[in-house]
């Protein structure tokens, strides 16, 4: 597998969870998804028609930092500068209010690192544990 690290942004190969270059393990902190999270929802200058330096591909939406093209109904797909990836998936909720949907989002980073953010309900009779 191929990887760009997040700390040096030198290419790897392999399976390995060090980078071969500056040896910073393969992890991804809270600050990279806030960054990502960040960008989602604020879309910096948001445009509809890309402008130079903007990514290439069939999107909607370009702004600073990224793009994203929706598959109504059904997901969000966002591409980044840096190469991260990320996929909003919908869960309708009530048809009263078509544009409800719950948080069920997936982050593939550049060093093939994922993050997964899903909300749930949490039901009285079910049993739920942190640890
Ligand atoms: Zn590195």
């Amino acid at each position: 597998m191929e990887w760009n690290c997040l700390e040096c942004k030198q290419f790897n190969q392999g399976d390995g969870l060090f980078c071969g270059k500056c040896g910073r393990r393969r992890e991804v902190g809270a600050k990279q998804v806030l960054d990502i999270l960040g960008l989602m929802e604020n879309q910096p200058n948001a445009r509809r028609t890309p402008q130079p330096g903007d990514l290439p591909g069939q999107f909607d939406i370009w702004f600073d930092g990224g793009a994203s093209i929706t598959h109504t109904g059904t997901h969000t797909e966002y591409e980044f500068a840096d190469g991260t990836r990320a996929v909003q998936k919908y869960r309708f909720g009530p048809l009263s209010d078509p544009d409800y949907h719950v948080l069920d989002l997936d982050i593939a980073f550049p060093n093939k690192v994922s993050v997964s953010i899903a909300s749930r309900v949490l039901f009285d009779n079910v049993h739920y544990s942190f640890s």
